[in-house]
């Protein structure tokens, strides 16, 4: 048994904890195969409890001033950072990442987020006010949309859930939220923070069931103003129909494919170490990871040659000592679709340069995996995989590079490698993706949005974009004539 918060339950519905009326469900650590928690999950009839809180809130929050929902955003933001140990080793035991990336990645990120909107819940503006009919003030407000259905994955379950839920409260929204049935420890934790920085009760719920229940219930609850999603693709497309059944808006932030372009002037020691770390930031399984380095034929060799070095040099194992680099991956089962992935690619003609075998023992580890000459058909190349695993292939010329680069179904993520600035313009305009980094890789900024186009989806997390998911512009006509008589109703009728 690993030794960190272990809650009696995994739902909290309106301002309290809550056992599920589900079966019961262990969550286990993936780095020893111990279990952390055992929680009883939530089901449809839970939904619906949860959706009535969330409504029931809804008149209060939504009405509260700006400045009074600032306070409790800034209050759960201290909260969060107080509790940051706590929830760092939780998200390590529950998802077998490493605690140097919960400590200083995944928890400080979340308190940065939470403050961000904070501030920005005071800044909500419309546009012009003016009177555009001449007879007319018009003026926009921008409304909360009202009672947000939110499902999460496992992958970044706090930081994941805090991208959902805070520009939805500092909108004046109220949130039903699923974490990953996987994952749900620190969410409930941050909702449990969330009452005690004085959030009203039901503005916040979580509800841990499977997707096929509690997912489906969400998506598709008549009560849903708004639905917004994290996943892979194929989950995101499943909930935008069951959306459908109620015409409920939706965003998604699916997968991606992230290219990795080198052009030949590029500095190598920079790309070699930002392919290092872009790939296998949280053993791979995040969304704008880089997945496929293309290279300039000049540097290729050297490429390879430099991230089979670094990757061999990886620190992989115990994922809660901080001398570790990379931890096991989110279960056995997700471990094992890595690997069939890497033994298919080797079997179809690929060079696995380093990694591409399972280590024995307990735990769903899987080494640092360089796959290079790559067929731009190859399934490894086309799909995601979600693992620490970076393909590499060459290219002539830089038209081809940029036009592999943006060679994908996917639109999330890419960066582009090189010290001159008309490449550089170029691959940023040329490549479809909802970011694009120039010699640089993954780092990200609450003030930004995130997003994909294509198959990684559509809406934005994060930064004051994030706010159109959840806010309606509301146009208000006022007449400032005061004639009865209007000119306008001649169009309609002639009496006068
Ligand atoms: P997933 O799609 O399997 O699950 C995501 C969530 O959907 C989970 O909570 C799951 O329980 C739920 N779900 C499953 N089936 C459902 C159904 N039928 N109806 C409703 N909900 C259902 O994804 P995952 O394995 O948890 O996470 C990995 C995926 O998430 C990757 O594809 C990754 O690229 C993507 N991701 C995207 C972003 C982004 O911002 N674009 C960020 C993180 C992860």
């Amino acid at each position: 048994m690993t030794t960190t918060q272990t809650p009696t339950s995994a739902s909290w519905i309106a301002g309290a904890a809550t056992v599920g009326s589900g079966p019961r469900h262990n969550i286990v650590d993936p780095a020893t195969d111990t279990v952390v928690a055992t929680v009883d999950l939530a089901t449809a009839a839970d939904v619906d409890c949860a959706m009535r809180a969330a409504r029931a809130a809804f008149r209060d929050w939504s009405t509260a001033t700006p400045a009074e929902r600032s306070a409790v955003l800034h209050e759960l933001a201290r909260l969060v950072d107080r509790d940051a140990a706590q929830l760092a080793a939780t998200e390590t035991a529950q998802t077998g990442k490493s605690i140097r990336l919960a400590t200083e990645f995944d928890v400080p990120g979340s308190v940065d987020n939470i403050a961000f909107f904070a501030g920005a819940a005071r800044n909500l503006e419309g546009k012009a006010t003016a009177e555009y009919s001449g007879d007319h003030t018009s003026s926009i407000r921008r409304t909360p949309a009202g009672v947000v259905g939110s499902i999460a994955p496992w992958n970044y379950p706090l930081q994941m859930a805090v991208w959902k839920v805070a520009p939805a409260l500092a909108a004046g929204c109220t949130v039903v939220l699923k974490p990953s049935e996987l994952t749900p420890l620190t969410t409930v934790h941050l909702a449990r923070l969330a009452t005690e920085a004085g959030l009203p009760d039901g503005a916040f719920n979580v509800v841990t069931g499977t997707g096929a229940e509690v997912g489906a219930a969400i998506a598709g609850h008549a009560d849903a103003d708004v639905v917004t999603f994290t996943g892979s693709t194929s989950v995101g497309r499943t909930v935008m129909r069951q959306a459908a059944e109620h015409g409920t808006r939706v965003q998604l932030e699916l997968g991606g494919k992230a290219p990795f372009l080198v052009f030949d002037d590029a500095d190598l020691e920079a790309a070699v170490h930002g392919a290092v770390a872009a790939s296998l930031i949280n053993g791979g399984q995040d969304c704008t990871a880089a997945t496929r380095a293309i290279v300039a034929r000049p540097l290729y060799d050297d490429f390879v040659a430099g991230v089979a070095e670094l990757y061999r040099k990886v620190v992989v194992g115990d994922p809660t000592d901080p001398g570790t680099d990379m931890g096991s991956l989110i279960s056995r089962a997700h471990r094992d679709r890595v690997a069939g992935m890497v033994d298919r690619a080797r079997a179809a003609g690929a060079r696995i340069v380093t990694g591409g075998v399972v280590p024995d023992g307990v735990g769903a580890f899987y080494p640092p995996t360089l796959v290079a000459d790559v067929a731009e058909d190859a399934e490894i190349y086309r799909d995601e995989v979600f693992g620490p695993v970076l393909t590499v292939s060459s290219f002539d010329g830089d038209d081809d590079g940029i036009r592999r680069a943006d060679d994908t179904g996917y639109g999330l993520a890419a960066s582009a490698w090189t010290r001159d600035l008309y490449r550089a313009q170029q691959a940023q305009r040329e490549i479809a993706a909802g970011c694009v980094w120039i010699n640089d890789h993954i780092p990200i900024v609450s003030e930004m949005p995130h997003g994909g186009m294509r198959a990684s989806g559509f809406g934005k997390d994060m930064s004051a974009y994030s706010f159109e998911e959840y806010l309606v512009p509301k146009h208000v006509m006022s007449d400032i004539t005061g004639i009865a008589r209007k000119e306008w109703h001649r169009t309609v009728f002639r009496d006068s």
